[in-house]
């Protein structure tokens, strides 16, 4: 069925640097409102849409994120899923990488855009990447097909000129407009003079099943980051906490690590009491995998579980939310050798 109506647009806004402004007396930035961010930028009055606006109150730094804030965003959408066409969700761009991965689990089957950007400079200022990044990303976000379906029923993360699969993306760069790379899996749609997109990429909702989102995520677990000469006194005191239930080790190359016993026989015990381990390498680009090296071979005999070419954003969400569903470790390790919402290349 053809939509007729105007597109609606609900934008959701977090946080981060793109609605903030410079306080000219202090030079900190601070936070501004809706009317005013309405003000810089006045473009938004010359879409076709209807565009609404809600502000988190009050914004926050992505840094601090969490769990919590997740589960908002995702109510909000879930509330208003049937009022709009689309979401923009502006976010800082420090965990921004998380929260599109998160999402990307939590609104399971979505059939609508949810689209997060947000800018390296205050949209306030001349030079600006947030004008930018917010217009295409609203434009994405009511973009239809012939049929007259969503362009792009996905989460997804907008910025510069590249549309990415949200659980693919890290952020890379620090001052460059170019914030966000998706190293294991094509852009989804680049923005020139035209927003040119790879349809055959995007992922389609099953029409057979409802939207359904989620809402509980377990955060028991921890990022273990292997270095050469690690010491056996600091990784103990980190493995030792109770309540673990996953961890994940940031490996060597194509998934290894030191093959010292004492390590192994850590994460042996950790495996055998139940606590999930996942492989995933410190290279941003390739895959894991385990039975190239002795060093890695080492890491499956202690019961590691393969990351393949996830990013560790992707993985950190994927295991707070199959761990918040209270499945049993099989389960667990069943749906990480699975892709469920395009996050991960499996070739059996
Ligand atoms: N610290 C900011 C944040 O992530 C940086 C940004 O927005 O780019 O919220």
């Amino acid at each position: 069925m053809k939509a007729t109506h105007e597109p609606s647009i609900l934008l959701i806004y977090t946080g981060g640097t793109i609605g903030m402004i410079e306080n000219p007396e202090t030079g900190a930035l601070e936070n501004f409102d809706w009317d005013q961010f309405r003000q810089y930028v006045p473009e938004l009055k010359r879409f076709n849409y209807r565009i609404d606006a809600l502000m988190f109150g009050p914004p926050i730094d992505s840094s601090d994120m969490e769990p919590k804030y997740w589960v908002k965003i995702a109510r909000i959408i879930s509330e208003k899923y049937d009022a709009y066409d689309g979401f923009v969700i502006l976010h800082g761009t420090d965990t921004m990488a998380f929260t599109a991965s998160a999402l990307s689990f939590m609104l399971e089957n979505v059939g609508k855009p949810v689209i997060i950007t947000g800018s390296q400079l205050p949209i306030g200022q001349l030079r600006t990447d947030g004008k930018e990044n917010l217009l295409t990303s609203i434009e994405i976000a009511a973009a239809r097909n012939a049929e007259g379906q969503p362009m792009v029923p996905e989460v997804c993360i907008f910025f510069e000129n590249r549309l990415m699969r949200g659980n693919r993306t890290t952020k890379i760069n620090t001052e460059g407009f170019n914030a966000f790379r998706s190293f294991n899996f094509p852009s989804l749609a680049r923005a020139g003079i035209h927003i040119k997109y790879e349809t055959h990429l995007i992922r389609r909702p099953d029409p057979t099943r409802p939207f359904c989102p989620h809402y509980l995520m377990d955060n028991n677990l921890l990022i273990l980051t292997i270095f050469p000469g690690m010491r056996r006194e600091m990784i103990d005191t980190i493995l030792q906490q109770k309540g673990l239930k996953a961890v994940i080790l940031k490996t060597f190359g194509s998934g290894n690590a030191p093959q010292k016993p004492w390590l192994f026989d850590r994460l042996r015990e950790l495996s055998d009491r139940g606590v999930i381990l996942v492989n995933v390498t410190q290279c941003s680009t390739g895959t894991v995998e385990m039975s190239r090296y002795e060093t890695g071979l080492q890491l499956l005999q202690a019961g590691a579980v393969n990351g393949y070419d996830s990013t560790v954003e992707s993985v950190v969400t994927k295991l707070m939310f199959l761990l918040g569903h209270n499945y049993s470790k099989d389960r667990i390790i069943e749906l990480m050798n699975t892709d469920i919402a395009g996050e991960v290349t499996i070739s059996h």
